[in-house]
């Protein structure tokens, strides 16, 4: 069992550091926010009160929102590079860019740290049940290093290539799942605009060729109107603009990406930005006069 710094103790990363408590760990969490703090001491965890302390560990894992605040936990005065024991696993599991990641393997490296990145899909529910699927850049041998801690936050743990390949990946996978729920919203659109319910007729698209997981779990709270976040229409816009920023350095043109990320722009500039991103269903009904009131 390893002494793991947790730093980042949010929606995603306050239920995969209590797994990881769980499993045996020694976790040292850290959070600005206090009451994340409380919730890791609850759950059996010690708060590390700075980023310091929490990188006086075996592994640190960052669960960041975005690229300035993984850069400034890792590569600031006062951040984990700093105070990192030589050997140290530097695991980032934020959804951040991609050239990011490789600026801050390139700087770990130079420390004496094994950095990788390792961002993941799945959602709160899929950190809380330890079912992640984690998609890791870097170092092979980093990589099998850490296995034996993705092993307790997710099931589907794949090296996918080197530093940044991780985020490429998870940049792909934030274009599927916002494309599938910009979909999925015109769907109920359509189906509530002809009279039909679309409970049941969302219960047979899941069973078919147009089944995903977003329908599996998703379908009951759009057409319930829940939009308790869940992921943030902030962070998928961050995500997208991460894909598109992604595809113009590959020089590839990806029109879907671009229509789903001027949607989710909309829900942000409607106000919708703390809320779940399957409220795009509000987007797509503001667009054709049948918002809810
Ligand atoms: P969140 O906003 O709930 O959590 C982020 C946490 O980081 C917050 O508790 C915040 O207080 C803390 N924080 C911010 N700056 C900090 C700093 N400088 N030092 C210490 N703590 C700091 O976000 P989340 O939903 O947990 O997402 C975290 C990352 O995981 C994001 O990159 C997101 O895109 C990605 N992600 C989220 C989901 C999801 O469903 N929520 C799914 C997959 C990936």
């Amino acid at each position: 069992m390893s002494t793991i710094g947790f730093i980042g103790l949010g929606i995603m990363g306050g239920p995969m550091a209590a797994n990881l408590v769980a499993a045996g760990h020694t976790v040292l969490g850290y959070d600005t926010r206090q009451e994340a703090a409380e919730r890791l001491v609850s759950a059996g965890g010690a708060y590390a009160g700075s980023v310091a302390a929490a990188a006086a560990a075996d592994v640190v894992i960052t669960m960041l929102p975005d690229s300035p605040q993984v850069e400034q936990v890792v590569l600031g005065p006062d951040g984990v590079l700093e105070h990192a024991k030589p050997g140290l696993l530097l695991v980032d599991m934020s959804t951040i860019r991609p050239d990011t990641s490789v600026a801050i393997a390139a700087a770990a490296r130079e420390r004496g740290v094994r950095a990788l990145d390792a961002p993941v899909s799945g959602g709160e529910r899929g950190a809380i049940d330890g079912v992640l699927s984690i998609m890791v850049g870097g170092d092979p041998e980093a990589f099998e290093a850490a296995r034996p801690v993705f092993e307790v936050l997710g099931a589907t743990i794949v090296h996918v290539g080197p530093s940044g390949a991780g985020q490429t990946v998870k940049a792909a996978n934030q274009l599927v799942v916002g494309g599938t729920y910009a979909l999925v919203a015109e769907a109920i659109v359509l189906l509530e605009a002809s009279g039909v319910d679309p409970g049941p007729a969302l219960d047979v698209l899941a069973g078919g060729l147009a089944g995903s997981r977003i329908l599996e779990l998703k379908r009951k709270s759009m057409v319930a109107r829940d939009f308790t976040p869940g992921f943030r229409i902030d962070l998928h816009h961050k995500d997208m603009g991460i894909a598109l920023a992604a595809a113009r350095e590959a020089g590839v043109a990806l029109p879907m990406t671009g229509l789903t990320a001027q949607l989710i722009a909309a829900a942000r500039a409607n106000g919708y930005g703390p809320l779940d991103h399957s409220v795009l269903l509000q987007v797509l009904e503001n667009l054709s006069g049948k918002a809810a009131s």
